[in-house]
């Protein structure tokens, strides 16, 4: 049943049908229900109810999008990703519309240039339903393939409404929750920190949770160097973010993660708690679910990094067969960015 917290009239979603995602087949039927229909079978004394459902399990198709440079290094590529799908809540602006445009716009100026190495651009399908379309990317190269990828870049939620400029830990300098990425990915970090430094902006170490198409790329055995932005999904604003970003402390970075409001349009419509966006809008600029300087912002990050890798991967170490960062990537049942 839908959890019932918050105002019925500002917060509808957390009273509508529940509509949950699960990240792999299970043996048996689940359904959800509204908050008022769960409440009301809590307050039956005895009650037995007849369910029928209909439901479907199937094996569906996606595919993956993948450009690369036509010039450069073959065996020094440098690669940049962001998943293409949404929940089937809606059209997920934010998650991850925000991530595959910013990442298209720099494909795109790219193409004018003649990069020393290789960049290779993916979208990925099916990232929600389990990281599905990087991982059989992943294991569809060669050893030999995947040591030639240099480094990974995932883009994955840069316009977060109520934003952090999350940078990925690297160095797990923050020590908190998954360990430190694969040799390398303190270097990315550092690069997108002095981006972020040259503008004058705050940061926030984001976990390397594995929680977006990185993780098949930074898993044992494969061991690619990977680093990129988030802004924030269901994670809950501090006073301290506010301090460092504005916003709004107490509610989620973004307040309608995989809800049918991760939109462009209509918003508070979609189930978006009006006042609430009614007091972002009072900070920033908002396009529906996107923060407009968010987006520019990472865009300009994203742009930086492709392009300095593109002519300059000698700040990222050799990798040795003895660089295993013995980590897992994958944590059960974590909800995926
Ligand atoms: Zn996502």
């Amino acid at each position: 049943m839908n959890q019932g917290n918050g105002d019925p009239v500002t917060a509808p979603d957390r009273y509508a049908l529940l509509a949950g995602t699960l990240g792999t087949p299970v043996g048996i039927p689940a359904v959800g229900v509204s908050y008022g229909t769960g409440e009301a079978f809590a307050a039956t004394p005895g009650l037995t109810v007849h369910l029928a459902t209909e439901t479907t399990a199937e094996v569906r198709s996606t595919e993956n999008v993948v450009a690369e440079s036509r010039t450069g290094r073959a065996d020094n590529v440098v690669m940049a990703g962001a998943h293409l799908d949404s929940v089937p809540a809606g059209a997920g602006i934010n998650d991850n519309g925000s991530g595959s445009a910013a990442l298209l716009e720099v494909a795109l100026q790219m193409a004018r240039t003649k990069p020393v190495n290789k960049v290779r651009f993916a979208w990925w399908g099916a990232e929600e339903a389990s990281l599905v379309g990087s991982t059989f990317y992943v294991n569809s190269l060669t050893p030999q393939q995947q040591a030639q990828i240099k480094l990974y870049l995932n883009f994955d939620m840069v316009a977060s409404p109520n934003y952090q400029f999350g940078v990925f830990d690297g160095d797990d300098s923050a020590a908190q929750g998954a360990g430190p990425g694969p040799l390398g990915s303190a270097q990315i970090e550092a690069l997108f920190e002095a981006f972020f430094a040259a503008r004058g902006l705050p940061t926030n170490p984001a976990d390397f949770t594995g929680r977006s198409d990185y993780g098949p790329f930074i898993a044992a055995g494969v061991n690619i160097p990977a680093g990129g932005l988030f802004t924030g999904a269901e994670g809950v604003k501090t006073a301290a973010d506010v301090a460092k970003f504005g916003g709004v402390a107490g509610v989620a970075y973004d307040p309608c993660y995989h809800d049918p409001c991760d939109d462009l349009f209509r918003v508070t419509q979609k189930g978006g708690d009006a006042a609430l966006y009614a007091q972002l809008r009072g900070q920033y600029t908002l396009i529906g679910n996107v923060n407009v300087f968010a987006l520019d912002t990472n865009a300009d990050a994203i742009a930086t990094a492709v392009i300095t890798y593109a002519f300059d991967t000698s700040s990222i170490p050799p990798r040795t067969t003895t660089a295993t960062a013995a980590r897992s990537t994958r944590t059960g049942d974590q909800t995926l960015q």
